[in-house]
């Protein structure tokens, strides 16, 4: 295994659980990735470094067959996210679809009506999210509900079915986690699915942060006889001993000059057209005392999504699709410590932000940030004890997978979901016997869910050693 983030940890522990000897290397000095805990601003507080919510700790198939909620403590917040708005006003979204329905007013019966028939089925939703696209889908009914409604808040229709401000204002901030210009099919697809996750089984914050997701997995790997080398950046395959498999949790680009020698022409043109997307640009804070939303619901939120209204959010998107910084940018916000007293000093927090940036950005938006968080939260940048921030460039340099600092190691554009990093139905797989990807590059794409390894170990253990998939139960 080259890469220790989620999915290098799943395919790691699915081929030791398989009975294999199984080493694990990772050019950082700590294992996880995008799924890390440190103390980046001061002593006691303790920041995830990228990922910090989780709906796909519980949705995802191979979280589940590994029986991660036996395994760490995770908290679902009762609201998922929240949108402020000004004066005060907010969009929230409760974990319980009634509620988010009966607060939403105006548009509560749109809201419900957009999202019960998926929410009711949300299993069949996460088995196709979390599945290669190419593959024949198990659920047709609920992929084509799915699909009519990708249509219309990925298209101009957008605005056809809401009458007030919040309910469009919440749907555009989870689209917007995908970093691309608003309304598109893709955009609306990866915000469909999260807020079908955020009625279904919530979205829930591991306690002890994103690390804990990673430490479950190590202690397995290692109970199974797996080893993990740190500080150990892979660059050629010459440099790895030798094994009848190499599995590399890297993107897409560093396969290519990694196993340039023995990957065929084609594939590695294939590979050089595989594209990324824009970028983030992140801040971690130290507080001194919860953040003052404007909005007391959302002192007890897991996640915000601030840019203020549907219009605002599409042209600071648009702004960052040009190439610019928009003055007042979309903003991601979680306040792990609301739930997790372990994250910081008695009675302080710990605060997650990040804003959307053209790729390979090297601007600061520590205050670009801190302003939209004071907008909705005046009184903010007095609770600021420390914070630690970084730029789009130091993203990539943290971990080379975030080209530019694309956080999902591969532009989530509609081709690019369905050719992931190529077309083909099984593309964890390369045309070289023994070498496959796992990374967020190949299908189902970003996020912590641990499903491109777990595929791309299925397919080695097949294809390599004539075995089926391994039990992967707590023991
Ligand atoms: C700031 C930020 C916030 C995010 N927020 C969320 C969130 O809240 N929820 C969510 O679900 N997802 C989130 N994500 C996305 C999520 O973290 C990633 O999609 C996920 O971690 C991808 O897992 P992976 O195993 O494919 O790769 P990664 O987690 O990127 O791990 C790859 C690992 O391989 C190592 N590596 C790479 N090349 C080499 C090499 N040549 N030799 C040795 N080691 C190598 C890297 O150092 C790294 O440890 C976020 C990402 C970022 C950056």
């Amino acid at each position: 295994m080259v890469g220790s983030g989620p999915n290098g940890m799943s395919a790691a522990v699915t081929m030791a659980r398989a009975g294999l000897s199984v080493r694990v290397y990772e050019r950082n000095p700590t294992i996880g990735g995008g799924a890390r805990t440190m103390e980046l601003t001061l002593p006691g507080f303790w920041h995830d470094i990228c990922s910090a919510v989780h709906p796909m700790a519980l949705a995802s198939g191979f979280f589940r067959s590994f029986e991660l909620e036996k395994r760490i403590d995770l908290v679902v917040p009762e609201l998922s996210y929240g949108h402020p708005l000004d004066g005060g006003r907010a969009g929230l979204a409760w974990h319980d679809l009634d509620r988010t329905a009966d607060d939403l007013g105006v548009d509560g019966r749109a809201w419900d009506g957009f999202f019960r028939p998926l929410v009711e089925r949300a299993h069949e939703v996460a088995q196709f999210s979390g599945s290669n696209i190419l593959q024949v889908p198990r659920h047709p009914l609920t992929i084509a509900r799915m699909g009519m409604r990708i249509l219309e808040q990925g298209s101009p229709a957008w605005n056809l079915r809401f009458r007030g401000e919040e309910a469009p204002a919440m749907l555009t901030g989870v689209n917007a986690h995908a970093i691309r210009r608003m309304p598109s099919l893709s955009t609306a697809a990866a915000g469909i699915v999260l807020a079908v996750h955020g009625h279904a089984r919530g979205w829930p914050v591991p306690i002890g942060g994103s690390q804990a997701i990673i430490d479950a997995m190590a202690d397995d790997l290692r109970a199974h006889g797996g080893e993990i080398v740190t500080d150990t950046e892979i660059t050629s395959l010459a440099e790895l001993p030798p094994a009848r498999a190499v599995i590399l949790d890297t993107s897409a680009k560093a396969l290519g000059q990694i196993a340039r020698d023995v990957l065929p022409d084609r594939y590695l043109k294939a590979l050089d057209r595989f594209s990324y997307g824009n970028a983030i640009a992140k801040v971690d804070y130290a507080l001194s005392a919860p953040v003052p939303w404007a909005n007391e619901h959302l002192r007890t939120t897991g996640t915000l999504h601030l840019g203020g209204s549907r219009a605002e959010l599409a042209a600071s998107e648009a702004e960052v699709a040009a190439g610019r910084h928009p003055a007042s940018p979309y903003v991601l916000v979680s306040q792990p410590s609301a739930f997790d007293p372990s994250r910081a000093p008695e009675g302080k927090h710990v605060l997650w932000a990040y804003t959307h940036v053209p790729a390979g950005s090297t601007v600061d938006c520590r205050e670009a940030i801190t302003a939209q968080i004071e907008r909705f939260a005046p009184g903010f940048r007095d609770t600021i004890l420390a914070s630690a921030s970084q730029n789009a460039v130091e993203v990539e340099l943290h971990n080379p997978n975030y080209v530019g600092g694309d956080i999902a190691a591969g532009e989530p554009s509609i081709r690019q979901l369905i050719a992931r990093p190529t077309l083909s139905t099984d593309p964890w797989r390369t045309p070289t016997d023994g070498i496959y990807l796992c990374s967020s590059s190949t299908p189902p794409g970003p996020g912590v869910h641990g499903l491109a390894g777990y595929y791309a170990a299925r397919s080695a253990l097949r294809h390599e050693f004539g075995m089926t998939p391994p039990n992967l139960r707590r023991t």
